[in-house]
């Protein structure tokens, strides 16, 4: 079973508390969604859970051995990936090698290639533009890369850190669609950031409402979508 647990996280910038003992956890399977308004602390978890920021206090549990102290390439080896906030692809390099740096922790050639296909089928229009500069992508497209990217690493807990950001309804309503299909499909955990609560909500089996780095509510997507606090909040009602 692959299962993350964070216990009582805290990441610091100086003098100023990000993130502040927050504890949360996925279990295999799950969409979990960490929702929260604009430098709530979310980018900060995701980055700490990655192994990208020092924490403060806490542990983070991975099928329940601690991995906080590991660098993020263990842990990238060991089954977690993050697609980044902004996507950060290379945009002079092509998708096809960009997606090969997201498999560059994988050793085994067709187990290389066997992502491809996946990352290919998942978005056929990756697919397509494989010889074209990643730069010269739109919006919608870059994300499909950056999630492919991601994908390349063959994890078995994906994060998604802001994926409809910017992007047009229709796009966003084809990566939620991908995000759901590889969940189903292929039993793939997912923490989903989103300042889109009412997407993410949706998607998610359960959630977390963070605030100033807290944990102020959780409880499956359904319950926080009809809860009066996330709608006043969160959903514009
Ligand atoms: P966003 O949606 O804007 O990314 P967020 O919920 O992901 O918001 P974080 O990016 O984690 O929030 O930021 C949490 C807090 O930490 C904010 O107050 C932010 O200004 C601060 N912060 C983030 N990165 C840094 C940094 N490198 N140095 C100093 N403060 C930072």
């Amino acid at each position: 079973m692959h299962t993350l647990e964070a216990r009582e996280i805290a990441v610091c910038y100086g003098p100023l508390e990000a993130v502040h003992d927050a504890s949360f956890k996925v279990d295999q399977g799950e969409i979990v969604a960490l929702v929260g308004s604009n430098g709530a602390g979310k980018t900060s978890t995701l980055k700490a859970l990655m192994g990208l920021l020092p924490m403060a206090r806490g542990e983070i549990l991975w099928n329940g051995e601690p991995i906080t102290r590991l660098p993020a390439s263990a842990r990238v080896a060991n089954g977690i990936a993050l697609s980044p906030e902004g996507r950060r692809l290379f945009p002079r390099m092509t998708v096809l090698e960009n997606l090969q740096v997201g498999a560059h922790t994988v050793r085994n050639a067709s187990l290389r290639n066997r992502a491809m296909d996946q990352v290919y089928a998942l978005f056929p229009r990756v697919a397509e533009r494989r010889a074209q500069l990643a730069g010269s992508l739109s919006g919608g497209e870059q994300q499909m890369v950056a999630i492919g990217r991601a994908m390349m690493a063959q994890p078995r807990l994906l994060m998604l850190d802001e994926p409809s950001l910017g992007l047009a309804p229709k796009i966003i309503a084809e990566i939620a669609h991908a995000i759901q299909q590889l969940n189903r499909d292929s039993g793939l955990s997912i923490i989903l950031v989103e300042q889109n609560a009412n997407l993410a909500l949706q998607l998610s089996h359960h959630a977390y409402v963070l605030e100033q780095g807290k944990v102020v509510l959780s409880g499956t997507g359904q319950e926080l979508l009809a809860d009066d606090f996330v709608r006043k909040s969160y959903l514009g009602a």
